[in-house]
């Protein structure tokens, strides 16, 4: 999975650099597709459920799970960008939100505090800890901030499958939930907005905004619980040259991509329970 991880976080370097007005997010899906198929790994998420893309892009008031495609870059967004990808069986899970040139103090302050909320949860991944710790320190942080956590929207085990038990929350009370133990594997993904944590499915079924358009911002990490405390497995935080080596390094135009952006067409609904 640190393999995996490592790869993930190689591909959102790439994002990270092309991250620019005017770039289409269905070249940005064609870029990951590329690298993570060079890597001698699949893109999780194509495929997954139906998905069409390779990877998730969504600007804005978008939350999280938008479909690549035409939209364009502009200077003043923000965009989460999820990544999933699969090595050798194994899959790791990752996700953070680019600003897209300059970008207002708001904003900032929204992403600043919602990746700041992520490490807060990721540095209770001990084992002897319960989820409700873990999902607390989330919390306490994004909302010290003025943010509002989507409760409906969640993290998740990961392992051998990208959704596995348990759920992982970013809203919880210290001392409730599963116990944490050694060698869990936790996908910790904090979703937050600058309004309020209500949210609509978009219309295309898989897109989801909050109800009332205001930005919302997406970090994760796949982390490794383990005896020494946790281990971070998708490294896009530290340069690369303190990450796990590439399955083959250097390569960077393998065979593979190929287009995204079908539409679903489904109707607006209340979204469920929804694992990032
Ligand atoms: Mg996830």
């Amino acid at each position: 999975m640190a393999v995996a991880g490592s790869v993930l976080a190689a591909t959102l370097d790439l994002l990270g650099e092309g991250v620019q007005p005017g770039v289409k997010t269905s070249e940005m899906d064609q870029l990951a597709e590329r690298f993570i198929r060079s890597q001698g790994a699949v893109p999780s998420f194509k495929g997954f459920r139906g998905f069409p893309g390779s990877i998730c892009t969504s600007p804005n008031a978008m939350v999280v799970h938008g479909i690549p495609g035409s939209y364009r870059l502009c200077a003043g967004d923000i965009i989460s960008v999820d990544v999933g990808v699969t090595l050798d069986g194994w899959v790791a899970d990752a996700a953070r939100t680019f600003a897209v040139g300059e970008v207002g103090e708001k904003a900032a302050g929204l992403l600043r505090a919602t990746e700041a909320s992520l490490y807060a949860g990721i540095d209770q991944a001990r084992p002897g800890m319960r989820m409700g710790d873990l999902s607390h320190a989330v919390q306490a942080v994004a909302e010290e901030a003025g943010l509002s956590v989507i409760r409906q929207l969640v993290g998740h085990g990961i392992g051998r499958e990208m959704h596995e038990e348990p759920q992982v929350p970013n809203l919880g009370t210290p001392g409730d939930g599963p116990l944490l133990e050694e060698g869990m594997v936790l996908a910790i993904e904090p979703m937050t907005s600058l309004g309020s944590a209500d949210i609509r499915v978009g219309s295309d079924g898989w897109s989801i905004f909050t109800r009332d358009q205001s930005l919302a911002a997406h970090f994760e990490h796949t982390v490794a619980i383990t005896a020494s405390g946790p281990r971070i497995l998708t490294p896009w935080h530290r340069p690369a040259s303190e990450r796990p080596e590439l399955p083959r390094p250097a390569a960077a135009n393998g065979a593979g991509a190929a287009a995204a952006g079908s539409e679903g067409g489904r109707g607006e609904a209340e979204p469920e329970l929804s694992q990032g």
